[in-house]
């Protein structure tokens, strides 16, 4: 990451207004924040274009030491301009210019105790946070709370994902980020198991201005969190109360910052955050437009953290085979795990992904316990890389937390053990380290995520993590970071007929709401239907089956967007699966310039494109049952050539003429078709 330049003007001090409130907006002026106090409590309200956007919705906090919610008048207020150039190598996109204007706010209390809350506005994005002063002697405080909060119009729509209960699921392992997503809910919904939601949260402003045709979609996010602070998400939804804007006293329209459960991490660690003096607590964001064009293409995740640690390692990304998705975990042999080394070279990738269990049933040599030296998991790293291949060894984060059995456990928890592992690792070749199954949001677990990115970078290994909590800012905080899963990811088209039959809908939600804060470890683009090992129906027993189409898989592949992408593929599918769909994911990126959002409906379709140096892949998805006729303006890709993939699963490419600048097409439902234009 290079040329970073930050230009901070000089602070220009506002004048206060009589009522006590101040105003800052966005370079373009059309996004607005108002802040204010209402009877000493301290709050925001937003308007986009003139509409009313967040309605005035509580700010503050409160620490074991101060109620900052409360008896609070604005001091002092300054502003200042942000004009950035910074370079991301992981991301959506790699040149992004980031121009802010940024209000810092002083609110004190009768007695003096200070709060100061910083806003910083770009022209679709809002980031903002709160700063704690030393005051006299105390050098630390535990904050318990957020007063935080989002208030919507009445008859907003939600596109939402639940958080878990803790200590639940398999193995005891959630919350993980591993829900559904209900789309286009009222409101007015309770949360599925009473604790809110997890970021980034979706909303749908349609249907509640004045004038009907006006809409405004909305999400809120938070970033920047490493091991100074829990990771937090929304509370289930409650009345305001602050009773703004006419609304009943009743109505249910506003969500607030909740931090951790008590009983996650098996109720170890405090659920507070604990933060040393002066000290500043995580951004909250609010990205918004008149489409989800802002949304899907949104880099506020990344515009305001900075890389915590230089690396002296250079990281290579690119596509990995990953024997566990399809075979599971009798896969995890010498041999088969052989052959998806072989068939990640026959595919041209980089990686092979070996998951859970290697360390039992191949054996480690370094330490003398395999069991089988000949077929020890150094010989296996040797044999990948005799056929050029790269190497990534699942480890689980355990500890205390869960009660996963599945080795290696017990090496990632503790820094003797985890230094000690990761210098092997380093000396046998290894690139890279998928870690699974953490303990949930507490600010001890968001540590331990730090500690096992700082270590492995020391080793030269990229981290990629599962069963884990969403990243925040980490793309550009962490060198060696790679993505997380946080997503109901591909294995559970492995576990259940359901979510295959959901996997379209889904796919057409990701890319504007988990994906477009933080890279997603997803591990899809399968070309097998049948998710088993053969690739084959049974006659008296029902084998899950994907209901989309190969093409889809390929659509997918550019959708989701991750760094490393570690593949569904299985070696069955150079023989069964379309030449043109293998030859196509021979050639896909995973590292991405710009992301353009062209249309779509969360749960029913999706158009986007990614562009990769000169070349330009879009990709389009059906989730409804209906065919999707689409009329698509591409006159703004100025390419020479274009290259359609249709057909399902017989898919052709075809050279795409365009009729007046715009390509009419029809997709089938549970169909994708991708254009690659050079
Ligand atoms: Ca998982």
């Amino acid at each position: 990451m290079k040329t970073q330049i930050l230009f901070l003007a000089a602070f220009t001090a506002l004048p206060l207004f009589a009522n006590d409130n101040v105003m800052v907006s966005s370079p373009d002026g059309k996004l607005v924040v108002n802040l204010d106090t209402k009877h000493g409590h301290p709050c925001y309200s937003v308007t986009y274009d003139g509409l009313k956007a967040i309605n005035n919705s509580l700010l503050g906090l409160t620490t074991n030491e101060q109620d900052l919610t409360k008896d609070l008048s604005i001091k002092n207020a300054e502003t200042s301009k942000i004009d950035e150039h910074y370079r991301m190598d992981r991301s959506k996109k790699s040149d992004i210019h980031y121009v802010a204007n940024r209000l810092l706010a002083t609110l004190a209390t009768s007695k003096g105790q200070e709060l100061q809350v910083e806003f910083r506005v770009s022209n679709n994005d809002i980031a903002f946070r709160y700063l704690l002063p030393k005051q006299g002697e105390t050098g630390s405080v535990r904050v318990s709370s957020e007063a935080t909060s989002f208030s919507f119009p009445e008859g907003t729509t939600t596109f939402l994902t639940p958080q878990s209960d803790a200590m639940v699921g398999w193995k005891r392992t959630k919350p993980s980020y591993e829900e559904l997503y209900c789309w286009d809910a009222p409101i007015t919904q309770r949360s599925q198991f009473g604790h809110g939601y997890t970021f980034p949260c979706l909303f749908h402003e349609r249907g509640v201005f004045d004038n009907t045709a006006d809409e405004l979609w909305i999400m809120i996010s938070e970033t920047g969190v490493d091991s100074h602070y829990c990771a937090s998400h929304l509370s289930d939804v409650h009345s305001n109360p602050l009773n703004d804007g006419g609304l009943r006293a009743s109505q249910l329209n506003t969500f607030s910052i909740a931090y951790p459960m008590q009983e996650e991490n098996n109720g170890i660690g405090t659920a507070d955050a604990a933060i040393a003096l002066p000290g500043v607590t995580p951004w909250r964001t609010i990205t918004l437009g008149r489409t989800l064009k802002p949304i899907a293409e949104t880099t506020i995740p990344w515009d305001n953290v900075k890389p915590i640690y230089k690396s002296e390692h250079t990281y290579k990304f690119g596509r990995g085979t990953w024997s566990w998705i399809l075979w599971q975990d009798d896969s995890i042999n010498f041999d088969d795990l052989c052959k998806y080394v072989d068939l990640a070279q026959a595919m041209h990738f980089e990686y092979v992904l070996v998951d859970n269990w290697w360390d039992t049933n191949i054996g480690k040599a370094a330490d003398g316990t395999a069991k089988n030296p000949e077929k020890s998991i150094e010989k296996l790293i040797e044999y990948a890389h005799s056929k050029k291949v790269d190497v990534f060894l699942w480890y689980s984060s355990s500890g205390y937390w869960n009660d996963i059995v599945q080795g290696p456990i017990n090496r990632m928890a503790n820094s003797i053990v985890r230094k000690k592992e990761m210098k092997w690792l380093h000396s046998v070749g290894v690139k890279g380290i998928k870690v699974d199954f953490f303990g949930g949001d507490k600010q001890e677990t968001m540590r331990l995520y730090e500690e096992i990115l700082s270590d492995a970078d020391d080793n030269g290994l990229m981290v990629i993590f599962h069963g884990c909590t969403l990243p925040r800012g980490w793309e550009r905080m962490y060198p060696n970071y790679v993505g997380s899963e946080a997503v109901l990811a591909s294995e559970n088209l492995i576990f259940g007929q359901d979510h295959c039959d959901l996997e379209a809908s889904h796919a057409t939600l990701h890319p504007v709401l988990r994906n477009a804060v933080g890279c997603m470890e997803f591990g899809g683009s399968f070309q097998n239907k049948y998710m088993n090992r053969d690739n084959k129906p049974r006659e008296n027993r029902h084998v899950n089956t994907r209901l989309t189409t190969s093409t889809f898989s390929l659509a997918t592949a550019i959708l989701y967007q991750n760094p490393i992408q570690n593949f569904a593929l299985a070696p069955n599918n150079l023989e069964d699966a379309p030449q043109i769909s293998m030859d196509f994911m021979r050639e896909v990126p995973t590292t991405w310039d710009e992301v353009r959002f062209i249309d779509g409906y969360p749960g029913k379709y999706l158009v986007m494109a990614r562009r990769h140096g000169d070349t330009w892949y879009l990709a389009a998805i059906n989730a409804d049952t209906q065919p999707l006729k689409l009329n698509l303006d591409l006159r703004w890709l100025n390419a020479s050539g274009l290259t359609l993939y249709s057909g399902g699963d017989n898919p052709s490419t075809k050279p795409l003429k365009l009729k007046k600048g715009a390509a009419q097409l029809t997709l089938p439902s549970n169909d994708g078709f991708v254009i690659i234009a050079k």
